[in-house]
């Protein structure tokens, strides 16, 4: 009896884990989160397979169909989209299988703001610039807690990943400006990083929101902001020829 969770990945569908594309293939059932998941995963599946999107399904939906497969002791996998420990609503699953006495397993995925990265070809802890990575988001009809507000968040001009909010994007560039990033940081917007059409914008926090509106990005986008964009800095310690390490003595 046991649920495994497993991240999808950010779209390429060979960017899934191996553990995750195995218990895929093994599945009895599949609960997918259709809105961003890619199909094409579902082609691993067996013949037989059952196959449920959840996007037009409640949590106790949800959580109806994978108890009455695990209780028959079949294969379970509920396959979120990236990673699913960011904005990925498996803690409230979770929670409600334990109720049930079902185990359950989870299988990291690769985040969209890590393809957002490779992406851009970009490190987000550039050594002298920021060694701080910021996962965050506007506010939507999720709420997020005061202490977090995009504006305070921007005091230590840190890296910072933005998820679910380019349809607000002129709103975040305006508190991230509140907050204390200069104008001209650099800022860029990756659309569906690694997926066949995935496009990218490049500009600073003042010109970055009019140049998404006018290529009409509008959802399942990455707003990256921060001075590695610039890319001055110093080289970094781990590679440095007069620096000792575990592995290595300084030449
Ligand atoms: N758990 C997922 C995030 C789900 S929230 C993860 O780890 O990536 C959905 C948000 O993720 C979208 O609004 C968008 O901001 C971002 N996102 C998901 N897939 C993306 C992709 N391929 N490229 C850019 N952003 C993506």
């Amino acid at each position: 009896m046991h649920v495994f969770f497993v991240g999808a990945g950010p779209g390429d569908p060979n960017l899934i884990t191996v553990k995750g594309q195995n218990l895929l293939r093994e599945a009895d059932l599949i609960v997918y989160a259709g809105s961003l998941v890619n199909p094409a995963l579902l082609e691993l599946a067996k013949k037989d397979a059952a196959i449920y999107n959840s996007a037009t399904m409640t949590l106790d939906e949800v959580i109806e169909v994978m108890s009455a497969a695990a209780f028959e002791n079949k294969c379970v996998v509920r396959l979120h989209t990236g990673d699913p420990s960011i904005y990925g609503a498996i803690q409230e699953q979770m929670d409600e299988l334990k109720k049930k006495d079902i185990d359950y397993t989870v299988i990291p995925g690769v985040s969209s703001f890590l393809a957002t990265a490779a992406a851009l070809r970009q490190e987000y802890t550039l050594p002298g610039v920021s060694q701080t990575v910021i996962i965050t988001r506007l506010e939507g009809r999720t709420p997020v807690p005061e202490k977090e507000a995009l504006a305070r968040l921007a005091q230590h001009n840190a890296t910072m990943c933005i998820f679910l909010s380019v349809h607000m994007i002129e709103e975040v560039m305006a508190e991230l400006q509140k907050g204390g990033y200069g104008p001209d940081t650099p800022a860029a917007v990756v659309k569906k990083a690694s997926w066949p059409d995935q496009e990218i914008i490049r500009g600073t926090i003042s010109t970055i929101a009019a140049s998404v509106g006018a290529a009409g990005i509008g959802k399942t986008a990455m707003i990256v902001v921060g001075n590695c964009l610039a890319s001055s800095y110093e080289l970094s310690r781990l590679y440095a020829a007069d620096f000792s390490h575990m592995y290595r003595d300084a030449k």
